[in-house]
């Protein structure tokens, strides 16, 4: 299975518009973070989770051209309004794409992209062509990949994460239900939010975060959704060495 951090940052993205601060000003690549998403390749099996603000810039620059399906974490701006450019996919491959996420997610998607359900639009190919399949919180099956969702807390909200394989995958988190805990075991690599380091009402701040890497241990942890308050070489040197900051364009690669 191989894993691209397609974006790393919170949802104003790194830099922020307008920031003199030394993270927004860094020319270390690793400090410019577009909007959370990552793409997953699994026995031939093309798997995006969310199509954040920057999919296009995103998709373009990993060399993605084709997509299977899309796991949504919830519906907030940055991780969903990039799905219009779906369109390209559809057009070129000639199908539609299924899309997944709780009935929340999934309702609040129909209502921001209800252009895409005109039947005459669909039918000129110029909509996004989506399947939505809500999903309750169990294990479901996809072209023979099996995905766990993973049901947590953001601020008051339930989202999901998602499991596959020995890989999960956590964003605008800020809270994790013990009873979901068993999700964690025995994993190779785990992405989560930690935001920044003061406490936030809806998200994991690094401390949180490195208190959840340290209870799951697997074997890598990345964080992500990160804002301009984590410097990426600064953090990085202050967290364990199977702890560390994830960076747009970061590949994992996990044995099936
Ligand atoms: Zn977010
Ligand atoms: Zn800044
Ligand atoms: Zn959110």
């Amino acid at each position: 299975m191989n894993i691209t951090i397609l974006g790393s940052g919170t949802s104003q993205g790194v830099p922020i518009i307008g920031c003199s601060c030394s993270t927004c000003q860094s020319s270390n690549e690793k400090n410019k973070r577009l909007r959370a998403s990552a793409f997953i390749e699994t026995k031939g099996v093309k798997i995006l989770i969310d199509t954040s603000i920057d999919f296009r810039q995103q998709i373009l620059r990993a060399g993605i051209t084709d997509i299977d399906a899309v796991l949504f974490t919830h519906h907030h701006v940055d991780h969903i309004f990039g799905m219009d450019d779906l369109r390209q996919i559809n057009q070129r491959l000639n199908k539609f794409i299924d899309i997944f996420g709780n009935e929340t997610t999934m309702n609040e998607i129909s209502i921001t992209f209800r252009y895409a359900f005109d039947e005459e639009l669909i039918k000129y190919k110029c909509v996004p062509l989506i399947n939505i399949n809500r999903i309750k919180n169990e294990p479901f099956t996809f072209k023979g990949i099996e995905i766990i969702p993973i049901e947590v807390f953001h601020g008051r909200i339930k989202i999901f994460g998602y499991r596959i394989g020995k890989f999960a995958y956590i964003t605008d988190c800020s809270y994790i239900p013990e009873s979901e805990y068993n999700k964690f075991e025995n994993l190779d690599a785990l992405v989560l939010n930690s935001l920044r380091r003061a406490p936030h009402p809806t998200h994991f701040n690094l401390e949180q975060a490195v208190e959840k890497a340290e209870l799951f241990k697997a074997k890598e942890t990345f964080f992500t959704h990160i804002t301009h308050d984590l410097e990426h070489e600064q953090v990085n040197s202050e967290l364990p060495d199977y702890i560390k900051l994830s960076y747009d364009g970061l590949k994992i690669n996990i044995k099936d």
